[in-house]
């Protein structure tokens, strides 16, 4: 049970909220161009359809190997720092835009599938808990809940920033979260664009380091800890959006 339970915790990153939350923001952002050929190769269906396929997929034998590419770790200068044997998400976002570059080379299903990889591990990237910090502990169990924030449980704490802390007080559609959220001048939103990867690794992972600060093991977390995360957790979606629009604007 035990083993099952981090398995679990371990296994998705951004719930479906985040990833479609992440991708419609993605979407408002993209050039009509862009947006036009991405929808082709993902045959007539929009970002924010397929923004967690890659975690529907990943238990499959044609899809295992991506299993690894959903987190990326940092080491205790808060630089990337690569998982070299199995890839992870900045290896995944990489080769994806390597491939992209000439998409027009490649076959259909090629780039369908990497258009899918793009939309959902530069989620997975943002998201608190899939950053891994050298030598920190981010699989302990925290009691959540109690007040408002029904029903009160023993959970990872991975899977309260996934999932829990979203689910417990915001019921917006996709469409409505994006919108609350996406509102920065443009002057913001060209600053977030901006940079690579691995230097926004390094960026989320300087501001996501206040995580270990809000939450420890054992611990009772419920309304106080969701009003101190939730910020943080929509910076980090709004920024994910942000920057996978970058990208695919970059590309088609
Ligand atoms: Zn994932």
């Amino acid at each position: 049970m035990f083993a099952f339970m981090i398995l679990c915790a371990s296994a998705f990153g951004w719930g479906r909220e985040g990833h479609e939350v992440i991708a419609k923001i993605a979407e408002r952002h993209l050039e009509p161009s862009a947006k036009k050929k991405v929808e082709k190769y993902l045959g007539n269906r929009s970002v924010v359809y397929y923004a967690k396929w890659m975690d529907d997929y990943r238990h499959t034998d044609e899809y295992k190997f991506t299993s690894p590419w959903h987190v990326a770790s940092v080491g205790k200068d808060l630089k990337y720092a690569p998982e070299k044997e199995k890839g992870d998400a900045v290896y995944g976002i990489n080769q994806a835009m390597e491939i992209l570059r000439d998409y027009r080379e490649h076959d259909d299903s090629t780039v369908c599938v990497n258009i899918k990889y793009l939309l959902h591990l530069v989620g997975d990237m943002h998201c608190p808990a899939h950053i891994k910090y050298e030598g920190r502990d981010q699989s302990f169990k925290v009691d959540f809940g109690g007040g408002y924030i029904k029903p009160r449980k023993e959970m990872n704490i991975h899977s309260v920033w996934d999932m829990a802390a979203i689910q417990s007080c915001r019921i917006w559609s996709v469409g409505d979260y994006a919108q609350e959220i996406d509102r920065l001048s443009r002057k913001e939103v060209k600053e977030i664009m901006s940079g690579t990867p691995e230097e926004w690794m390094y960026d989320n992972a300087v501001r996501c380091l206040v995580q270990f600060d809000m939450a420890f093991p054992g611990e009772n977390i419920a309304q106080d800890f969701v009003n101190a995360a939730m910020p943080l957790i929509e910076t980090q979606m709004l920024y994910a959006g942000l920057r996978l629009a970058a990208i695919l604007n970059s590309l088609f």
